[in-house]
């Protein structure tokens, strides 16, 4: 796979599609119009879903969204075959909330997940959950720690399965702190990717004729930085210093003032995972189609989150909340049921994936769901544009955001923060101070965001997030009592 040509994947993955939704339809001259009439599969069943999270994968190294180098030629090919949005944002800048956000389509200050203390509370209702409910399988298949069901994240999955080395996914008592202590360690190291796609594989073997939900977490992208060495020398083969992608946020190498052949030489080794990463997509893509499921599917792929390299003096990600940790790719992707070819430019969220599919696979959203069902972008209607709400918790204070196409205000609840103008400084070089009108404005459309996300947080009717070490606590106290039977219980 390593030597495909980008035309050569996007031929395959097209062919297959295309043949497998159009059934037994001469083609027509205009693919696009093929897909609208030929339909994705059996149009009376409900699509099967399958959502993608690509960890700390930043939306500009991907060819479809204007990178020079060959990363992504499997995940081109999807946008070209469905919608690519060009301003989605996650709701923070790392792993945990992120995908909270993605399951619940709430806001971090409302779904509560904001620490690595916490665990998701079992009252939210979440979309394997809400799927299930509807008559659908539900799989998940994750390969790093804060995925782990001790973190609440496998609520409403029949099967949730890690892929990891490290961690298995059904060890309990004190598995949060192992995984805490791998995730300093070991974690960072582990490759998932094949591991995850042969399960995937192994469980497509097994599912019946309804619908499903497949859940595929891929981990590879997020440090360290360790693609095998075929892949490094395609997007740096000049190198020749020694300078490797271990211990990213610890490497006394790495750091603002390295020097800048060794930081093109690290991004080189981040853009080496990503191609790594996406021929496991080709591959996951070639196996739904061997079990005859990619035509009838809703392909989404997304990332929880982006990566920086040092544009703002971090490295890595949950440090900050600009735009290389925050901008994040959104492929939804159906030959027959979306229109092909599709470029969004309207700003969107992650919160919006859940309402999203539920909406396409026509399952109600359940009540206090943020996100927004942005059906009608996907089908060329216009909706009313709703700015992006980020946060992140950082040295005990709350930092927050909003952003639209054009600016972002980031503060810390000081009365200024900083301003940017996103037409003039897309690279939010320069924080600007904004006065009077125009900073009332931005002032008080983040305000009222943040009001409203707390008053939902207080309409949940239960805590939103619970500690992780209470559960543990609690479930060893269990145990010793002998009401539990131990692990998998
Ligand atoms: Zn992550």
């Amino acid at each position: 796979m390593a030597g495909m040509s980008r035309g050569v994947v996007r031929l395959t993955l097209a062919a297959a599609w295309l043949l497998s939704a159009m059934a037994c339809d001469p083609p027509a001259a205009d693919p696009e119009s093929t897909f609208r009439k030929s339909g994705g599969g059996d149009r009376t069943r409900a699509p099967d879903i399958v959502l993608v999270s690509i960890d700390s994968l930043r939306a500009d190294h991907l060819g479809c969204y204007g990178y020079e180098p060959e990363t992504s030629p499997t995940l081109d090919a999807l946008a070209e075959l469905g919608a690519r949005f060009e301003n989605a944002m996650s709701t923070t800048s790392w792993t945990l909330p992120s995908h909270a956000a993605l399951f619940t389509g709430m806001f971090d200050t409302t779904h509560g997940l904001v620490d690595n203390g916490l665990r998701l509370h079992p009252g939210h209702t979440t979309l394997a959950e809400t799927l299930r409910g509807a008559g659908y399988q539900t799989a998940g298949f994750f390969g790093g720690p804060y995925l782990h069901p001790t973190f609440g994240l496998g609520q409403g999955f029949d099967f949730y399965r890690s892929c990891m080395t490290r961690i298995a996914s059904d060890v309990s008592g004190a598995d949060v702190r192992d995984a805490a202590r791998a995730e300093d360690g070991g974690a960072h190291a582990d490759v998932t990717g094949p591991e995850t796609v042969r399960a995937v594989s192994e469980w497509l073997d097994g599912v019946d004729e309804r619908p499903f939900f497949l859940f595929v977490h891929l981990w590879d992208v997020h440090y360290d930085y360790i693609a095998p060495p075929e892949y490094v020398q395609r997007f740096d083969p000049d190198y020749a210093g020694d300078l490797d992608g271990l211990d990213l946020m610890g490497n006394p190498r790495i750091h603002a003032g390295m020097a800048k052949r060794d930081l093109e030489h690290l991004i080189a080794l981040y853009d080496a995972e990503i191609r790594f990463t996406d021929d496991v997509m080709a591959q996951l893509l070639a196996a739904l189609e061997r079990a005859g499921r990619l035509a009838s599917s809703i392909v989404v792929v997304t990332a929880d989150h982006g990566e920086e390299f040092f544009e703002h003096g971090s490295r890595g990600h949950a440090q900050t909340l600009f735009d290389e940790v925050l901008r994040v790719p959104l492929l939804i992707s159906s030959p027959g049921r979306i229109p092909a070819g599709q470029v969004i430019e309207d700003p969107v969220q992650l919160v919006d994936v859940m309402p999203t599919l539920l909406g396409l696979a026509g399952v109600s959203i359940p009540a206090g769901v943020q996100g927004r069902d942005l059906t009608p972008l996907l089908m060329g209607e216009p909706l009313p544009t709703e700015p992006a709400l980020v946060e992140l918790r950082l040295d005990g204070r709350n930092v927050s955001g909003l952003r639209t196409r054009s600016e972002k205000l980031l503060t810390a609840g000081d009365q200024r923060g900083m301003w940017f103008d996103l037409n003039s400084d897309p690279r939010e070089r320069r924080a600007l101070r904004i006065q009077g009108q125009r900073a009332n404005r931005v002032r008080e459309g983040l305000d009222q965001k943040l009001e409203e996300a707390l008053a939902a947080r207080s309409e949940l009717g239960h805590p939103g997030a619970e500690e992780v070490g209470l559960m543990d606590a609690l479930r060893e106290r269990l145990e010793s009592l002998g009401y539990l039977e131990g692990p998998g219980s």
